[in-house]
């Protein structure tokens, strides 16, 4: 192959560029997105925990007011037992009512243990909400802050950057030039490559000393091939 020495180079830049696996790749999320991500998971976690430590508590705020609204009605039927039993002088009325008086204190006490339990609990329950409440907060000013450092991380750019300048040197490159080059790295996976005087930098194998004496003293503008891999080999200005 017959190429111009400045063209050689830029054939090695693009080979180079192709062979680094810069082309075509997805840029990598910067660390500041991998946290912003990893915080707003845990956000949502919280979010979900802290709602459902809240319905917990609307229920037992709940079962509280039923236990109210019983013991209302218990003590109003008791008063009305003890005022019906002033004025009740049939035995048999009077000990139902003795006997309804009697069950409904029974109930009553019931109420007032189930009473003691259920403010204990929901006592338990606002504290695990107020907790869960707290981090919540915490969280959001955390995600907050995340987002800024994540909004700060200027944009990997590498990667079209390489794309660009492929393309850029591809369009100055002799169209024949171009294709013997993309055949070559078709076959393998090299294209084209550095010669360092010694050894081949597509295969990196050290050439017989006859072999790189030969490439060395090839005219300039001559693009001599590995023997060993077949890439074309830049020699470069020196
Ligand atoms: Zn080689």
């Amino acid at each position: 192959m017959q190429l111009e020495l400045p063209l050689q180079e830029k054939l090695l830049e693009i080979a180079t560029l192709e062979r680094n696996g810069d082309v075509g790749l997805q840029p990598e999320a910067s660390e500041e997105a991998k946290e912003l991500a990893k915080l707003r998971k845990k956000l949502g976690r919280t979010r979900d925990a802290s709602a459902s430590a809240q319905l917990a508590v609307d229920d037992m705020e709940l079962e509280i007011r039923r236990i109210q609204e019983d013991e209302r009605k218990l003590r109003r039927r008791l008063d009305d037992d003890r005022r019906q039993l002033g004025a009740a002088t049939d035995p048999t009325t009077r000990k139902d009512l003795q006997h309804d008086l009697h069950s409904s204190q029974v109930r009553l006490q019931n109420l007032t243990s189930e009473m003691q339990e259920a403010h204990n609990e929901v006592h338990a329950l606002r504290a695990n909400r107020d907790l869960y409440r707290q981090q919540l907060g915490e969280l959001e000013v955390e995600v907050e802050k995340a987002q800024r450092a994540a909004d700060a991380v200027p944009l990997d750019t590498t990667v079209e950057d390489a794309r660009g300048r492929v393309e850029k040197l591809k369009g100055e490159l002799p169209a024949d030039i171009l294709a013997a080059y993309e055949e070559r790295r078709s076959e393998n996976g090299i294209g084209a490559a550095k010669f360092n005087g010694r050894s081949c930098g597509g295969c990196h194998i050290m050439l017989p000393v006859a072999e790189a004496s030969r490439i060395r003293q090839a005219p300039a503008t001559e693009v001599p091939e590995c023997g060993e891999c077949g890439s074309y080999l830049i020699r470069g200005r020196a």
